[in-house]
């Protein structure tokens, strides 16, 4: 039977991209070894190294522009303290949408002072804030993109006069942006991109440099820079899954073809959402996630039925997050249209059965 992956993450990955993911575990290039044990210093390796860096500067619009991309370890929480240790010298404003961001400002504040210029926590983060004020002497301000839990996501980035910091984990090569706007992106691989194991750092490299702190190797966004993200061994299979994702999105147009995909499937779930009397969405309209749509039983009685319609349909990875309760439906980039539909059937069966 097939199955429709909703899940938050780890998260759905094309088809295509597994089989030859799956081909090069066995016999990668025709080498008659496996991608994951030949030297990372090979000439085949290097090269998925440098192509996966150049597709994701090329698919962001920013070649060209003094950018680096990087793909790193640790996930994105690793980046929590990696920004702070290279950016915060004295000051930084935090937006706070939610868990995510509040652990990163858990990490910031052990390297200088936070100001949190806006929070959306007495609402359980259903919004995004707005019309909140930048103080001038910050290091810079950071925002988190989209809100994977609560499934809000920032539609508006603030002009400011100090660098912008974003985690955009959940919706990098989602939508298109003047991606030009943010001075440091960093998104974990494994929400849109390819398997967990690495994170992508997009940064302008003007931006460094100016800490006076002393910063190890492993840590020094410089550092990883000048060794081509290849300062220790890199997440191999993970890099080059992300490769193959990135190369998947490119031949199917970039970023404004699967935008316009991602906004099909946004508008089917939050219709059924809207209309169906027996569901009702948590997210505020005009903040909702184009990734992330979290939605509760009107009637909890329901639950027991509701769950096990859904599971017999193949749906798998809906259940909300256990700080919000509810579903939550997860529509990566390659989840397709027609999951989406299979979920508004059962959405509106439902319905009929009373
Ligand atoms: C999942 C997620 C993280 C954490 O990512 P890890 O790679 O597990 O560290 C951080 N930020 C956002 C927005 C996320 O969705």
């Amino acid at each position: 039977m097939k199955k429709h992956n909703f899940s938050a993450g780890p998260c759905i990955l094309p088809q295509e991209v597994m089989q030859k993911a799956s081909e090069a575990i066995l016999d990668f290039n025709g080498l008659g070894l496996s991608l994951i044990e030949i030297s990372h210093r090979s000439k085949d390796f290097v090269e998925v190294m440098d192509t996966v860096r150049s597709l994701a500067l090329e698919l962001l619009g920013l070649e060209g522009k003094g950018y680096e991309a990087l793909f790193l370890h640790g996930g994105a929480s690793l980046e929590f303290l990696m920004v702070a240790y290279n950016l915060l010298e004295n000051k930084a404003g935090y937006l706070n949408t939610g868990t995510w961001s509040d652990k990163a400002i858990k990490e910031a504040k052990l390297f200088g002072e936070v100001v949190e210029v806006g929070s959306s926590k007495d609402k359980n983060f259903n919004y995004i804030p707005k019309g909140y004020v930048v103080p001038k002497d910050l290091d810079y301000l950071h925002l988190t993109s989209n809100n994977t839990i609560f499934g809000t996501q920032i539609k508006e980035f603030p002009k400011t006069d100090c660098p912008l910091v974003c985690d955009m984990s959940s919706d990098i090569f989602s939508r298109q942006l003047d991606f030009s706007q943010f001075d440091l992106i960093y998104a974990g691989a494994q929400k849109n991109m390819g398997p967990a194991g690495t994170t992508l750092v997009v940064v302008k490299e003007d931006i460094l440099g100016r800490v006076s702190r002393q910063i190890p190797s492993m840590m020094d966004y410089k550092v990883h820079i000048a060794k081509d993200s290849m300062f220790n061994t890199p997440t191999v299979f993970s890099v080059y899954v992300s490769m193959l994702t990135l190369q998947w999105l490119k031949d199917l147009g970039g970023i404004a073809a699967i935008e316009e995909i991602n906004e099909k499937k946004a508008n089917l779930l939050y219709s059924e959402i809207e209309l169906n009397p027996l569901f009702t969405g948590f997210a505020k309209k005009e903040d909702r996630s184009l990734m992330n749509a979290t939605f509760n039983l009107a009637d909890e009685s329901l639950t027991e039925v509701f769950d096990t319609m859904w599971k017999e349909a193949g749906i798998n990875g809906l259940n909300g997050h256990r700080s919000v309760g509810g579903y939550r439906a997860s529509m990566y980039n390659a989840l397709s249209l027609e999951s989406v539909g299979i979920l508004v059937d059962v959405m509106s069966d439902l319905e009929r059965k009373g």
